[in-house]
């Protein structure tokens, strides 16, 4: 991870042309051919160790290409390479799980007596890891809330040390100004970390908008296949080299196997998101006057400066969109039974749609206020899109409303 230029063995990844587009560096992006004995694809290096090339000494500490695979694997580089590229950075990291990327990244950054500033609405294990853990540490949270977000410049104090943000939101989709946000940490002198889940470097790249670091689960779009559990965070060499440290003494480590299916995924992900841009664009279309959903959220639906800003970032909104539905609790559970097609189960950013009620699964911690505070009733459902036929899922949906608005029209307002 360190003195990467001096290791004799290690090979960089094949440069390429400047020019290539997203679809094109996904593919390509991880080729070394001559340091995989040419295979197209390269093996997994599903070892736990490397030999040393001769008796312990500094000259073969500095001739070894790897030591240990908690510390570092050419698999899991495989896999962190594309994500890189993307981002736009100048490393990126994997790691065994999108919360070991967030919490080994804090625990590498923060120090006892800092403070950070951050979303109230971040993903649940996000807000865990922030009022639980990192306050045993010293570290004081101080959170802000939606209605104050479109004014970084007063949620991001001098002294403060990092703010950490998620746009688009979760469940309610909305939509910060990474921008602004970069700027009013910057005057700070605070760093700025954004996960980046929910858009992936495809529709939206926080670090050429003035992020410090991006964060990932890239269980969810990266992979893409619901069948991993995978992290990822990407920044300058400088911040990378702090995170390292934290994580060869925490050991949130991407399994080689996990690295090779994270790898595979990637190399998809342009196609997969064009898809899923497409079905979120045509639902939210669609679905917006259905008589049985009182509110629909997608990125830019939230205002005209939401949407001024979704246009500024992001090149496509995505495949999550969250529906509040008119009957309450009631009609979000007869939505969900009779779906046919779209799976009930928590989660995201998979190839098959998954629909889930956030007030019972993501954010079931969270009381009656906090939910409001949130946008967040219990007649919200939230559904991932995955990349079927755009036309089965309108259907599938569409009708389950239908079905809904027609067994309990009585309570809706
Ligand atoms: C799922 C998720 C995480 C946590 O990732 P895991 O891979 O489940 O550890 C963090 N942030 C967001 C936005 C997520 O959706």
């Amino acid at each position: 991870m360190s003195g990467e230029g001096e290791r004799a063995h290690r090979s960089r990844f094949d440069p390429l042309p400047e020019w290539i587009g997203p679809s094109t560096r996904l593919v390509h992006a991880a080729r070394r051919p001559d340091y995989n004995a040419g295979a197209v694809v390269p093996p997994i290096y599903q070892t736990s160790t490397f030999h040393y090339p001769g008796p312990f000494s500094e000259a073969s500490e500095r001739s070894r290409a790897y030591l240990y695979t908690r510390i570092e694997n050419p698999t899991q580089e495989v896999a962190a390479e594309p994500i890189r590229a993307l981002e736009g950075a100048e490393g990126a990291r994997v790691f065994g799980s999108g919360m070991g990327a967030i919490a080994t990244t804090l625990l590498g950054l923060l120090r006892h007596g800092d403070e950070i500033v951050a979303l109230a609405d971040l993903y649940g294990g996000t807000v865990d890891l922030m009022s639980h853990l990192l306050p045993k540490y010293g570290v004081h949270v101080r959170w802000v809330h939606q209605d104050e977000t479109a004014e970084p410049e007063s949620c991001v104090r001098p002294g403060t040390r990092l703010a950490y943000i998620e746009t688009p939101t979760n469940p309610t989709l909305r939509v910060l100004d990474i921008e602004r946000w970069a700027r009013a940490a910057d005057a700070a002198g605070a760093l700025l970390v954004i996960d980046n889940t929910f858009a992936t470097p495809l529709n939206q790249t926080p670090i050429a908008l003035g992020a410090d670091l991006v964060v990932h689960s890239a269980t969810k779009y990266l992979a893409g296949h619901s069948d991993v559990i995978a992290g990822a965070v990407a920044g300058s060499t400088r911040l990378l080299e702090r995170i390292d440290a934290a994580h060869v003494a925490l050991g949130a480590t991407l399994d080689p196997f996990a690295a090779f299916l994270l790898a595979r995924g990637l190399k998809t992900l342009a196609l997969r998101m064009a898809r899923q841009n497409e079905n979120g664009r045509r639902l939210s279309a669609a679905l917006r006057d259905h008589p049985a959903v009182r509110a629909l959220h997608y990125p830019g639906f939230g205002s005209a400066e939401e949407e001024a800003i979704a246009a500024r970032q992001m090149r496509g909104r995505g495949g999550i969109v969250s529906l509040s539905l008119a009957g309450g609790e009631h009609a979000a559970r007869q939505f969900l039974q009779r779906l046919r097609l779209v799976h009930v189960a928590s989660s995201l950013g998979g190839v098959e749609s998954l629909v889930s009620v956030p007030a019972e699964t993501s954010h079931r911690q969270l009381n009656a206020e906090e939910l409001d505070a949130r946008g967040i009733d219990r007649g919200l459902v939230r559904i991932s899109l995955g990349i079927e036929d755009t036309d089965d899922l309108l259907r599938d949906i569409t009708e389950a409303l239908d079905g809904v608005a027609a067994s309990v029209p009585a309570t809706r307002d």
